[in-house]
């Protein structure tokens, strides 16, 4: 009796609440507010949050890695009200009469003190920023840059598509994304932070020079996110790799794919550096990109290998454990997804995918080898033709000079034979005859 009373109740309550499990639909003023998961679009009441207590202290101490470029490191970890997001590494490059940002940071008050820093090193603007990709760890910083300084933006197309939207997927239009920063730090760490999207986008692989510095905008398209781009100083030797290179810890390949991380690190590889600064991480020697290197290669490999002996996907992340790198931090969190991920990737593996830039190297320098002597040729036949002319002109000058002398010559003759004195005779006057 007492079971089948607490049936129906346990019935009444399910129908009761039918309405709240099956109906998914949230009810709101502005439905385009809600992102691609029906959440709340977060970055449209930024400018309204406001948090109790003195801003969050970063505490931040910039490294100097070369003459000219200094770099914050954040902590190994995913983002944290305790690390208020300061868990990515941003740098600072040192021009003639302005600083040049690389990636700004998680937050307007991270981008607000790290400036306070450089500024005791050398007191100048910052009038560009430069982003690498997407992830919102790397350029939240960027309207402190673009409210007090001025600065320019330049950035992955893929930002300003994103998260301001609308997101083009399958055929049906999304806003932007939200950002992690918004949703899981403290107010006093995202007070003043919105989203200042990028100013100008590159197609392609860009060189310029800002305030005395050269660099070289590279990209490296679809590789740890949608769009990555890493930057290269030749006179300094030095590259910013953003997160196409982590290190002491396991890397995200959450939004990537592990062909396109190989390609970006080869690119970085084909280039001619001192010092690497990876996106995640302390190492910033010869060494700081062989981790990365060494991940991706064992990654590809062992997948493959396991899809051969014909492993599914449910157990792969068994399969493929990459132990080496268990003592690295967030190993446990990333790394079977990492490995999960990429069999989904390499299902479709293609050889011809990865980039040889080695044999790019040669074919460039052969093309270069082969421009030179045809310069040169070029150069010898038109030294050649000028040669010539020179000759030629030098004859008819020649020519002419003497056919003037010649001419002269004989006007003078001329006028010799022509001009004889005559001597008109006098004739005698007549005499007078007297009168007679
Ligand atoms: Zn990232």
């Amino acid at each position: 009796m007492k079971k089948s009373i607490i049936s129906i109740l346990l019935i009444g309550a399910f129908v009761i609440s039918m309405p709240f499990i099956f109906n998914k639909s949230v009810h709101v003023e502005e439905p385009h507010k809600l992102d691609i998961d029906g959440n709340f679009i977060l970055n449209e009441w930024v400018p309204s949050r406001v948090g109790e207590g003195p801003d969050w202290n970063y505490n931040l101490k910039p490294v100097k890695i070369s003459d000219r470029v200094w770099c914050y490191f954040g902590a190994m970890e995913m983002p944290t009200k305790e690390n208020a997001g300061n868990m990515s590494n941003s740098c600072y490059i040192k021009g003639d009469t302005q600083w040049i940002t690389w990636d700004t940071g998680p937050s307007y008050i991270f981008a607000k003190q790290a400036y306070a820093e450089m500024k005791k090193i050398k007191d100048m603007p910052v009038k560009t920023v430069i982003i690498s990709h997407e992830h919102d760890d790397h350029w939240l910083g960027n309207n402190y840059y673009k409210e007090v300084h001025g600065a320019k933006i330049i950035g992955a197309a893929s930002i300003n598509e994103n998260y301001f939207g609308p997101r083009h997927i399958e055929g049906k239009d999304y806003p932007g994304m939200q950002t992690r920063m918004i949703k899981a730090l403290y107010q006093n760490a995202t007070r003043d932070t919105v989203l200042a999207l990028t100013d100008e986008a590159y197609e392609e692989t860009k060189e310029f020079e800002i305030s005395g510095v050269k660099m070289e905008y590279v990209k490296v398209g679809y590789a740890h996110s949608e769009e990555d781009w890493f930057l290269y100083l030749p006179d300094d030797k030095v590259v910013l790799a953003a997160d196409v290179v982590m290190n002491g810890r396991v890397t995200s390949n959450r939004d990537g794919l592990v062909i396109g991380q190989i390609n970006a690190i080869n690119a970085i590889r084909a280039r001619d550096w001192d010092y690497l600064v990876p996106g995640h991480g302390f190492i910033t020697d010869k060494t700081a990109a062989d981790e990365s290197i060494k991940y991706f290669a064992l990654l590809t490999e062992r997948v493959l290998d396991k899809m051969e002996d014909g492993i599914i996907a449910d157990f792969i992340t068994k399969e493929v454990t990459l132990d080496e790198y268990r003592e690295k931090d967030l190993y446990y969190i990333l790394s079977p997804q990492n490995v999960f991920r990429s069999y989904e990737e390499l299902e479709m593996y293609d050889e011809d995918d990865l980039i040889d830039y080695e044999a790019i190297k040669e074919k460039k320098a052969e093309a270069k080898k082969a421009a030179e002597v045809e310069a040169a040729k070029k150069a010898e036949e038109a030294k050649k033709v000028a040669e010539e002319e020179a000759t030629k002109i030098a004859e008819e000058e020649a020519t002419e000079i003497a056919e003037e002398v010649v001419a002269k010559k004989a006007k003078s003759k001329i006028e010799v034979v022509e001009i004889p004195e005559t001597k008109v005779p006098v004739v005698p006057a007549v005499p007078n005859v007297p009168e007679i």
